[in-house]
């Protein structure tokens, strides 16, 4: 079964896409580090649903 983001979960992404400071999430990101995050898009994810601000 394939999941798609909640309408929630888009208006998130796309609030916190829009409130970063930098141009890449990850650099903003608190689980930018090779333990927390095993992304291929790091570091320098655009778009990503795991993207937490520090
Ligand atoms: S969770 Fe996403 S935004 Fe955060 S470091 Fe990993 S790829 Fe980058």
């Amino acid at each position: 079964m394939t999941s798609t983001p909640s309408l929630i979960d888009q208006l998130r992404q796309w609030w916190l896409r829009t409130r970063c400071p930098t141009e890449f999430l990850c650099d903003n990101c608190k689980y930018d580090h090779p333990s927390a995050c095993l992304r291929p898009q790091r570091p320098n994810a655009i778009k990503c649903p795991d993207y937490q601000p520090r």
